[in-house]
């Protein structure tokens, strides 16, 4: 059983995805081809705002969105604890500080009280300036943008969807990756809408923000790529990818995120009444870049990976470290205290093999084993 089956993935759409990317090796427009353009077009399209620049990774993504905003040393940005190491990484490579949040059990999201909390103590302490937050939709689930934008506006700060995870999740009619003031995402193979390679994108509504952004990714191009009015990045997606994804979205749209999400509801029907479960709040709709099950304590957790391991079932710990526990930012100060939902979600949490081409046999396979496994121990 594969954790996320790509190469199934790739037997489906193998006519469509190798024309693609045969047109571009025969036409040698490797860099900024027109796939590029049509793919942004696309990708703006379907998320419901007016600029997309697509570039090199999801981490770039979000570096972009600092240059443009010229966050850098004697700035907070304030981050959730429970997030994959670039969320927090990007904003110490602007030379600004990542303040953790601790984050919601329910939703795994940022807490919109613990945020609260956290910028009040930045702004008593009158060391730093609180510039912006990075929301993440984690594993796939749009963050609680109703109660974050209200805080951001009271406190004056921006907003950065880190939408790595979460392209294709919404809350009513409105997508993911149109929250923030600039939104980003990742095409890192394994994400929701994954690429062959590295690929991640950019979304925003304001026009000069676009411009800023394209002018960034591309060494701080002016008017052309030899006249660099500002400081950048080199930061493009491949028109490979562009191909690759142009074939991979319309699956997306047709038909693999209706599947996922057929799957994961599979999932909490067969495991809803022995472990704790994800929570989909009422009026959101997820893209399921995980399934990630909670399970009573750490010694229940990493028993039962092992015996699903035995039994040919991958499954992985998204994630085991906090970030304020990572020796990367061990320059700065945290107390555990502030972190403890953070800390219980690492000793807990497992995710569970999801595909939209997972089978009903295979999940039945998987949800079998933890509840037999689970009434041994219990
Ligand atoms: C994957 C991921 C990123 C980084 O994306 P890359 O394309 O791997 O650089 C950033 N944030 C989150 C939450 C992610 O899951």
């Amino acid at each position: 059983m594969q954790f996320r089956d790509l190469k199934h993935q790739y037997q489906v759409l193998k006519e469509d995805i190798d024309k693609a990317m045969s047109e571009v090796v025969a036409d040698c427009n490797f860099i900024s081809g027109k796939q590029v353009k049509d793919l942004e077009k696309s990708l703006a399209d379907y998320v419901g705002v007016k600029h997309c620049v697509a570039c090199a990774n999801g981490t770039d993504a979000l570096s972009l969105a600092m240059m443009v905003w010229r966050i850098g040393p004697g700035d907070a940005v304030f981050v959730p604890d429970f997030t994959f190491f670039s969320t927090g990484e990007i904003v110490a490579y602007a030379g600004a500080v990542p303040v953790f949040v601790d984050v919601d059990l329910d939703t795994y999201n940022i807490s919109a009280d613990s945020l609260e909390r956290k910028i009040r103590e930045i702004q008593e302490e009158g060391k730093l300036i609180p510039r912006a937050v990075i929301p993440v939709d984690l594993f796939g689930l749009p963050a609680d943008y109703e109660k974050i934008q209200k805080i951001a506006r009271q406190y004056n700060l921006r907003i950065l969807e880190d939408g790595a995870q979460g392209f294709g999740g919404r809350i009513g009619d409105q997508m993911a990756c149109s929250f923030g003031d600039i939104s980003t995402t990742s095409f890192f193979p394994a994400k929701p809408l994954g690429c062959y390679g590295d690929g991640g994108a950019v979304f925003t509504d304001d026009d000069d923000t676009a411009d800023l952004l394209r002018s960034v990714s591309v060494h701080g191009k002016g008017t052309m790529k030899y006249d660099n009015v500002r400081i950048g990045l080199n930061s493009r997606l491949d028109t490979l990818q562009a191909a690759v994804l142009s074939v991979k979205l319309k699956a997306f749209r047709e038909y693999e995120l209706d599947d996922v999400n057929k799957a994961a509801e599979k999932y909490t029907a067969l495991l809803g009444d022995i472990v704790k479960t994800p929570v989909i709040p009422q009026g959101f709709y997820s893209s399921w870049a995980q399934y990630t099950i909670q399970l009573g304590s750490k010694e229940e957790r990493d028993g039962l990976q092992a015996r699903l391991k035995e039994s040919g079932i991958p499954t992985m710990i998204y994630y085991p470290k906090p970030m304020h526990k990572q020796q990367a930012f061990e320059d700065q100060r945290f107390v555990d205290d502030d972190y403890r939902n953070t800390i219980q979600l690492c000793n807990t949490v497992l995710a569970l093999p999801l595909h939209p081409y997972l089978t009903d046999t295979e999940s039945e396979k998987v949800t079998g084993e933890i509840r037999n496994y689970l009434k041994e121990k219990r």
